[in-house]
C-alpha cells in the first residue's frame, strides 16, 4: 500500500489574500490574487523522493458565498497546480469542495461529506490510490484540517501559517512545523 500526505492548500501552498470588502484573510478569488509561499517546492520535493504521494485537500466556498465564480476556482487550482509542476512537484490527486452550509446559491448549501473536516477525499483518495491512512499524514493550518485527518485516522501536522492563527488552537497536532521544511525534515 501506499503512504500519503495530504496538503491542505491555502497557508500551506500559497498565501491567502486580505480582501478589504471583507475584512479577512482568504482563500484567493482568481488567478491574479494567487501567490505561491516561497521555498516549497524543495520539501515537497524531498518528500516525494521520500515516497510520499502527495494530494491537495482543500475547502473552496467562494463561488457558493458569491464572491467569485467557479472558473476562477478552478484557475487558482490548476496554476497552484501548474506551478508546482513547474518545479519538479508532483500532485497525485487534487480535491476541492465548492460547497457551504450557509452559502448563498441554494444549489451549493448543503452539509456535504467533503468539505473539512469531513473526510470524504481522504477515503475516495485511499480507495482510488490504495493509500494506508493510518501509515499517512494530513498537514493544515486551521484546526478543521486537523480534526479531518484525525477522523480518518492519520497523523496531523499543523503548519503554523501567521495569517490563520484564529482558526486553529483547540486540536493538539502530533506535530508541528513552521513550514514544510520543517514538515519534510521530520517525515523524510
Ligand atoms: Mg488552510
Ligand atoms: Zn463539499
Amino acid at each position: 500500500m501506499n503512504r500519503a500526505i495530504f496538503l491542505d492548500r491555502d497557508g500551506i501552498l500559497n498565501d491567502l489574500v486580505f480582501y478589504p470588502s471583507h475584512g479577512e484573510w482568504e482563500s484567493p478569488r482568481a488567478v491574479s490574487d494567487l501567490r505561491m509561499l516561497p521555498g516549497i517546492a524543495a520539501p515537497l520535493i524531498s518528500l516525494q523522493n521520500a515516497g510520499w504521494l502527495l494530494f491537495i485537500v482543500t475547502n473552496q466556498p467562494s463561488f457558493a458565498k458569491g464572491k467569485t465564480s467557479l472558473r476562477d476556482l478552478e484557475e487558482v487550482e490548476s496554476a497552484v497546480i501548474g506551478s508546482l509542476a513547474r518545479e519538479g512537484v508532483r500532485i497525485t490527486a487534487s480535491y476541492e469542495c465548492f460547497h457551504h452550509p450557509e452559502a448563498a446559491l441554494s444549489e451549493w448549501r448543503v452539509q456535504c461529506e467533503c468539505r473539512k473536516p469531513g473526510t470524504l477525499f481522504l477515503r475516495r483518495a485511499a480507495a482510488e490510490h490504495d493509500i494506508a491512512l493510518s501509515q499517512s499524514w494530513m498537514a493544515g493550518d486551521q484546526d478543521s484540517d486537523l480534526a479531518c485527518g484525525r477522523a480518518a485516522g492519520c497523523r496531523v501536522a499543523l503548519i503554523e501559517y501567521p495569517h490563520s492563527g484564529n482558526k486553529r488552537g483547540v486540536i493538539e497536532p502530533d506535530l508541528r512545523c513552521r513550514n514544510l521544511d520543517e514538515l519534510a525534515r521530520a517525515l523524510c
